[in-house]
C-alpha cells in the first residue's frame, strides 16, 4: 500500500512531525465528482445559466471542504488564526455574485456599513497601487493583478469580512481560495515577514480552482480574476 503512488502521492507530513495520508477513495470520489461538473460544462457547449453556474460552485466549494476537513486535525489553522486573512484573494464573476448577494443579504447596521466601507478603501488601495503596464486599465492582466495583489499584501490590511474576533464573518459564502488555505507548518509562516508557509496541495483544490475559472465564463461570459472589493465596488 505505502508503495502505491497514488498513496505516496496523498501522503503529507506537519510541523508537529505528524504523517498523514488523505483517504485514496474520498480523493477519487471527489475527483469523480469534479470531473461530472466539467462534463456538465463541457456538454452545455460552455454555456450555462447563472442559477446552475452559482449551483455547480456551491458544488465545488462542499467537495473541497470535505477533503480539507477530513485532514483538519493535522492542519495548523484553527478559529481565529488569522493571519491568512490579510492576503487579498482574487476570485471570478460567479464567487464574486456569491458574495454580492451575502452582503445585500446583511442587513442594514453597523456591521454591513463597516463591510461597505473596507471594501470601498481596499478598493482606492488597490487602484492606488503602481503594479500595473497599462495605468489606464489597472489590473486589467493577470501578471498586473498578481503584483498589486503582492504589493497590497505587504501592507497587512486585513480582508473587510473580518470580524473584530478574527473570525470570518461571511464563512459559509468564503471564496474557493480561503477554502483551500490550509497550512502544514506553524502559524508564524503565515505573519508578514515570516515563511513562507507551506500549503497542503492535491489534485482535488487544483482540479476545482481550474473548474471555478470555468465556471465564471460558462455561467456569466466572464472569465477574469479579479479581488474581492473590486468586484464588490466597481461591477
Ligand atoms: S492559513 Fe495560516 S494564518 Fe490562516 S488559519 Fe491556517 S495557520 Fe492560521
Ligand atoms: S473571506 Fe473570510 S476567510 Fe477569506 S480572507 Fe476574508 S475573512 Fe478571511
Amino acid at each position: 500500500m505505502a508503495d502505491d503512488p497514488l498513496v505516496r502521492d496523498l501522503t503529507f507530513s506537519n510541523v508537529r512531525g505528524e504523517t498523514f495520508t488523505v483517504s485514496p477513495s474520498l480523493y477519487l470520489a471527489s475527483l469523480a465528482e469534479l470531473g461530472r461538473i466539467g462534463d456538465r460544462i463541457g456538454e452545455a457547449g460552455g454555456s450555462l445559466s447563472q442559477g446552475e453556474a452559482l449551483l455547480l460552485l456551491r458544488e465545488i466549494y462542499r467537495i473541497v471542504d470535505r477533503v480539507g476537513e477530513s485532514v483538519s486535525s493535522h492542519m495548523s489553522c484553527s478559529a481565529g488564526c488569522a493571519a491568512c486573512c490579510r492576503m487579498m484573494v482574487a476570485v471570478t464573476r460567479g464567487e464574486g455574485e456569491i458574495l454580492r448577494a451575502r452582503v445585500e443579504r446583511e442587513p442594514e447596521g453597523s456591521r454591513k456599513d463597516r463591510w461597505s466601507a473596507g471594501l470601498l478603501s481596499r478598493t482606492e488601495t488597490l487602484l492606488g497601487l503602481k503594479g500595473s503596464a497599462d495605468p489606464s486599465r489597472p489590473l486589467a492582466t493577470l501578471p498586473d493583478m498578481l503584483a498589486t495583489c503582492e504589493a497590497y499584501e505587504k501592507k497587512g490590511f486585513f480582508c473587510p469580512f473580518l470580524g473584530a474576533d478574527r473570525l470570518c464573518e461571511i464563512y459559509e459564502d468564503r471564496p474557493l481560495m480561503c477554502r483551500i488555505c490550509w497550512t502544514l507548518t506553524a502559524p508564524r509562516d503565515c505573519d508578514p515577514g515570516e515563511g513562507p508557509p507551506l500549503k497542503f496541495r492535491n489534485g482535488v483544490f487544483f482540479r476545482a480552482f481550474d473548474l471555478v475559472i470555468l465556471l465564471g465564463k460558462a455561467g456569466f461570459g466572464d472569465d477574469r480574476h479579479r479581488p474581492i472589493p473590486l468586484w464588490l465596488t466597481l461591477e
